[in-house]
């Protein structure tokens, strides 16, 4: 009964989502605190004087909130906190103006940046070339290769856990073929400049888009948005599930040239017209005029995080400089399968993934200040 194509299908494979509140989780990079009070005021207004909108089909543009998005994002710069070399942190607002203004016609919003993930596939990627992504990145990019029989060249991290720049743009020339990979990249956490990525893009075959998943670069890393006035191949992916406190929402979008976008849709359209509904466009909208609120929060867990890496650092282990709200850790005659199972029986969910090169390595989620002190006393004893 089943297509042939399912023989195939390796998917994705999340962190664990346990449907009680047994554990703490610090084990998928959600964001520990709640949305802010507006959004869940205006959810409840909004949807109730409007609720005949619930048996309407939405706005299958999302006009409004791409709006929204829009202005967001001209008003924070693109990342709501960066971490200078130094180590002190500053608002990127303050120092990173974006040289043009980012228009609606320049957003694209899907169910989940995993979902927009996919279109940016579909929409951009051949089976005729392979794609150029480093060995270790978000493990949903070779599930989505896999599913749309894209070729992948995984190129090696450098010893220091860093994208081999130089062989990656090499390897792009060679094969004429686009690129894809997380800035900060995950799970290692470290962040390349703006400056390194415009070098990169520069060197990369311009008639092929050139993709950076900035979904933790609110947390310490510098946006791509400003090089879209350089370059009109450049296609960046965002989510509201870090920074934004709404992963169980499903908002993802991409920032690009107003071409670009526009092919998107067509795809979206030919897939699925509305997968933002009317809930998702309501909440959305009401975040990013709420940013305030996130900037703070990020500035929180980044503080947190780097407090947390000296802990570890203090105690043996080795620690990866994160410009994210987690930090990939590993320790010397401890294993990683070893350690997330004590953290677990100790009542804290951390991520520990199997696959060769990094399984000796947990990566953990920066939760709150009481949750962080709760896994600093559990880890005390590993
Ligand atoms: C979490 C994450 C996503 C997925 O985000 P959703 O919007 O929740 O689907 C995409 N890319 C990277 C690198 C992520 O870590």
């Amino acid at each position: 009964m089943l297509a042939k194509r399912l023989e195939n299908l390796h998917p994705y494979v999340p962190g664990e989502q346990p449907t009680d509140r047994v554990y703490i989780k610090l084990n998928a990079n959600e964001n520990p605190y709640p949305p802010h009070p507006s959004v869940l005021d205006s959810l409840e207004k909004t949807v109730r004087a409007n609720s005949y909108r619930l048996g309407l089909y939405p706005d299958p543009d999302v006009t409004e909130l791409r709006e929204e998005i829009a202005s967001m994002l001209n008003k924070t710069g693109g990342a709501f906190w960066s971490t200078k070399k130094s180590g002190e942190t500053f608002c990127a607002s303050e120092e990173n103006k974006i040289p043009f203004t980012v228009t609606s016609d320049m957003i694209f919003c899907g169910n989940g940046s995993d979902e927009v993930l996919s279109f940016v596939f579909y929409t951009f990627f051949d089976s005729d070339r392979p794609l150029i992504t480093p060995t270790f990145s978000y493990s949903f990019y070779p599930v989505y290769c896999d599913y749309y029989k894209i070729p992948m060249n995984k190129i090696p991290l450098k010893e220091d856990w860093s994208l081999d720049i130089e062989r990656m743009t090499a390897e792009a020339n060679k094969t004429d073929s686009a690129t894809i990979f997380a800035n900060p990249n995950a799970p290692t956490g470290i962040a390349l400049t703006r400056n390194q990525i415009r070098e990169m893009i520069k060197k990369c075959p311009k008639d092929k888009v050139f993709v950076v998943d900035e979904a933790y670069c609110d947390f310490g890393g510098e946006s791509c948005i400003p090089l879209l006035a350089e370059f009109d191949n450049l296609v960046i992916v965002r989510t509201f599930s870090k920074s934004l406190s709404l992963a169980g929402m499903r908002l993802g979008y991409l920032v690009s040239s107003p071409k670009l976008i526009q092919a998107v849709f067509q795809v979206k359209n030919s897939f699925n017209h509305f997968p933002v509904d009317y809930i998702a466009q309501t909440v959305a909208k009401a975040t990013c005029r709420a940013s305030d609120y996130y900037i703070q929060n990020a500035k929180t867990i980044a503080s947190e995080r780097d407090s947390f890496t000296e802990f570890l650092r203090s105690r043996g282990w080795f620690v990866i400089d994160s410009a994210t709200n987690f930090v990939f850790a590993k320790k010397d005659g401890v294993n990683g399968r070893n350690a997330y199972e004590f953290v677990k029986k100790n009542g804290i969910l951390i991520r520990h993934f199997a696959t060769p090169g990094i399984e000796d390595f947990v990566r953990i989620t920066i939760g709150t200040p009481e949750q962080m002190t709760k896994l600093k006393e559990i880890m005390k004893n590993l």
